[in-house]
């Protein structure tokens, strides 16, 4: 089988920019299997139309649409592996191999849950990594953000917005630069340097914080960033990274440092959210279609020289 483009993940990225190519009459193939980033999540935030909708909801709805496109075809499929280069891609599934003129990786990012008690429990139920997703369920009450280095800080700032108290966990790590504590102390956001031990959960709500030593914290949510790292078939690539460790994109084309493979959502950036990684997407999405359509055009005319006919479907 021959594709114009084979997308990985199934994600409000993949989903976006299938809609977008199928709508623009190209021959698409979207993949999806494995976790999806807020699989904790109970529902979705502050994307329009879809606020409060859960993630399967979400997805579920998305593919339906999808499916009054004949030319995007969807399969609940793990792609292994891409080998070949522009133009002439072959992409490993568990049933065998697919041809593809180009790539759009919208794998998304996959978080490394914290080694803390009790943090895997609340991942997605009280702790969460955006106040814009989750904030507003949770406003007015005492927060909490671990920090993992002092490149964090400036995170902090917008809580207070939200939260009835907001407490910044430094565990001790790295300083607190000067002005940023002066910030800080303006702000009325208190500084904690002892380790956290434990996060004490009551089902999936937040009680307490304990520490190595001294007096808990009685804290209701705790904002943090996990590190994150990105799925095998997108490190087997070896494809080019930013200095944040995010797939580096052209800001006008979204192709990647490998020619032929694009890459839209949040695999490509720190700012992430589903209306993001779908708008990151479908920009991806423009600039292959537009791609695509004139090098199909062009082929026509030279494989035969009187034609003008530009349109986009590939032959199957
Ligand atoms: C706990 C939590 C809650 C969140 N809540 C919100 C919220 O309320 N609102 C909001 O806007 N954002 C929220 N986010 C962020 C949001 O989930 C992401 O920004 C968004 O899902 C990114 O979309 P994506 O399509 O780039 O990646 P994902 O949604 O992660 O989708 C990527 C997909 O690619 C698949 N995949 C990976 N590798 C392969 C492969 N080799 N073959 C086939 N498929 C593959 C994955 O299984 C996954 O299904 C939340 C994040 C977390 C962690």
């Amino acid at each position: 089988m021959s594709y114009d483009v084979v997308i990985v993940g199934g994600g409000p990225a993949g989903l976006s920019a299938a809609l977008a190519l199928g709508r623009a009459c190209k021959r698409v193939l979207l993949c999806d299997a494995g976790p999806r980033r807020n699989a904790a999540a109970e529902h979705l935030h502050n994307f329009v139309t879809r606020d409060g909708t859960p993630p399967g909801e979400f997805r579920a709805m998305g593919r339906e649409q999808l499916a009054a496109y004949p030319n995007v075809e969807v399969r609940d499929a793990r792609i292994e592996a891409i080998t070949g280069a522009r133009g002439a891609f072959e992409v490993s599934l568990p049933t065998g191999t697919v041809q593809a003129r180009r790539i759009l990786l919208c794998t998304g990012m996959i978080d490394e849950v914290l080694e803390i008690e009790g943090f895997r429990q609340l991942w997605g139920h009280a702790i969460f990594q955006c106040p814009y997703c989750h904030g507003w369920e949770v406003r007015d009450r005492r927060w909490a953000y671990l920090a993992r280095g002092a490149q964090f800080l400036h995170f902090p700032l917008q809580l207070p917005g939200w939260a009835r108290e907001v407490i910044v966990l430094t565990g001790g790590a790295f300083e607190v630069p000067a002005p940023m504590r002066a910030q800080f102390d303006a702000m009325g956001i208190r500084i904690e340097t002892r380790p956290v031990a434990r996060l004490v959960a009551n089902g999936t709500r937040l009680e307490r914080i304990e520490f190595s030593e001294g007096e808990p914290l009685g804290c209701d949510v705790l904002f943090a960033h996990p590190p994150q790292r990105h799925v095998d078939v997108v490190r087997a690539l070896d494809v080019r990274l930013d200095e944040n460790g995010f797939v580096r994109v052209d800001p006008m084309t979204r192709e990647t440092s490998i020619p032929g493979i694009y890459a839209g959502g949040d695999l490509q950036t720190g700012l992430q959210g589903a209306i993001f990684a779908a708008a990151s997407a479908v920009h991806a999405a423009a600039m292959l279609n537009h791609e695509l359509t004139v090098e199909r055009a062009l082929e026509t005319v030279t494989d035969h020289p009187g034609s003008r006919n530009c349109r986009g479907d590939s032959p199957v």
